[in-house]
């Protein structure tokens, strides 16, 4: 059974008040909170463990390098991987991707060449393209979302022409909640000879993954959404795929020699982890990853399903309340505006006098707000330790937002 009560004694911050009010977390699409098991490994990595890694033949050194390198084989198995070297550390999805478009897409890419985008991708997934179409002429083509909020994997096949090289895409919106049948997507474009990059940010946090089984080439996760540190994360890249990489960033761990007129860099995944890294940030990131294994994502899964069901019975009964995305494949993340209501800034103002996170904004989307025909909107996004208690008070809350706000 999930005891989703006993979840939640794992999680200190969780029993503090907000505004003389229990707090309602509801902001996780953003960052999720820390299970104390991820504290204390963070605490003892930096009071008993700490040293440079890589570097050292001393005893610190050593253990600190061990305990950073365990990580890999845990984002390995949590990923599916088939080989620890294709885990490449960084500080997550956004250095993830920005990765890939300058070492996979700067010499791979020519003018013309186009990249298939969806229009609910996260900035993050965006803007590195936009580099490669400013500064080589790469062409983005958009796919858009249907009326529900759904992205359909064949609509994403129909934009392939002979000119496609790389579908980037994610998995699941950090908007919509929508789910995105990323493997077929990913088993066409690799008959075509296609690269594919999923976006895992959102989706790794709520459900299994297997990248071998979805058949992309990368695929970008956020450890500070896994319940790991803020500045941790890794993008899985397929081995074949490295081989068409150049390294992005220069410096200290990335190579063999150096000399006045030539270098040689390191075997991969240290061909692309330049410089010191967040060595303490990982191996909470790896704490993180036990926990979420020894709970079960399904089981994870299973309950935010029973969350999102019940979010959606229960919001949509009010017709004054615009829920962007209804898609059936969709997880428990509710973007909405209140009719009426001005701007969404108001409404997790209001919001958070009752102790309840939300987001408000455009959630670095702004090409889907286009298309959504808003500029902004309030966002719930739900995680392993929420309840239904707590969609009761956010439903609540918001029929107070809307007789007061419209
Ligand atoms: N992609 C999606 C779908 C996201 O939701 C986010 C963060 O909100 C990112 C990318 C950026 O991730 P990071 O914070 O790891 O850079």
């Amino acid at each position: 059974m999930y005891d989703v009560n006993e979840i939640r004694k794992d999680f200190p911050i969780l029993s503090r008040t907000v505004n003389n009010k229990p707090l309602v977390y509801l902001d996780n699409g953003a960052s999720a909170q820390k299970p104390q098991v991820v504290i204390d490994a963070v605490t003892k990595a930096y009071s008993e463990e700490y040293s440079n890694v890589h570097r050292g033949l001393h005893t610190l050194s050593n253990i600190a390098t061990d305990n950073y390198e365990a990580v890999r084989a845990k984002i390995q198995n949590f990923l599916g991987a088939k080989h620890p070297e294709e885990i490449i550390f960084n500080s997550g999805t956004t250095e993830g991707i920005n990765m890939i478009s300058y070492s996979w897409g700067v010499p791979n890419l020519q003018a013309g060449d186009e990249i298939i985008l969806s229009v609910m991708e996260h900035h993050a997934n965006i803007v590195p393209w936009h580099f490669l179409r400013e500064r080589q002429g790469v062409v983005i083509k958009w796919v858009e979302t249907d009326a529900d909020g759904g992205l359909n994997a064949q609509a994403v096949l129909d934009a392939i022409t002979p000119k496609t090289k790389l579908i980037a895409i994610t998995q699941m919106s950090n908007v919509l909640g929508t789910v995105v049948d990323v493997k077929t997507i990913c088993t066409v474009a690799r008959e075509k000879g296609i690269a594919t990059l999923v976006d895992g940010s959102q989706s790794s946090v709520h459900m299994p993954v297997n990248v071998q089984d979805i058949g992309c080439d990368f695929f970008a996760i956020t450890g500070h959404k896994l319940y790991g540190p803020s500045s941790s994360g890794a993008i899985y890249v397929r081995k074949d795929r490295a081989d068409e990489m150049r390294p992005f960033m220069g410096g200290g761990d990335m190579i063999k020699t150096v000399e006045r007129d030539c270098v040689s860099y390191n075997t991969i995944p240290h061909k692309f982890e330049a410089g010191t890294p967040g060595i303490v940030q990982m191996i909470g990131l790896g704490a993180a990853i036990d926990y979420l294994q020894e709970v079960g994502l399904d089981r994870i899964a299973a309950h935010e399903a029973s969350l999102r069901d019940y979010a959606m019975q229960k919001l949509s009964k009010h017709n004054w309340l615009n829920i962007q995305g209804r898609t059936a494949d969709k997880g428990a993340i509710f973007s909405f505006t209140i009719q009426g209501a001005g701007h969404p800034h108001d409404i997790s103002t209001i919001l958070d006098q009752r102790g309840i996170a939300v987001r408000a904004g455009h959630h670095c989307a702004q090409p889907l707000m286009q298309h959504l025909g808003i500029s902004a909107s309030a966002r719930a996004s739900f995680a392993m330790y929420n309840t239904t208690e707590e969609v009761d008070k956010l439903a609540d809350a918001l029929e107070f937002c809307y007789e007061l706000l419209s």
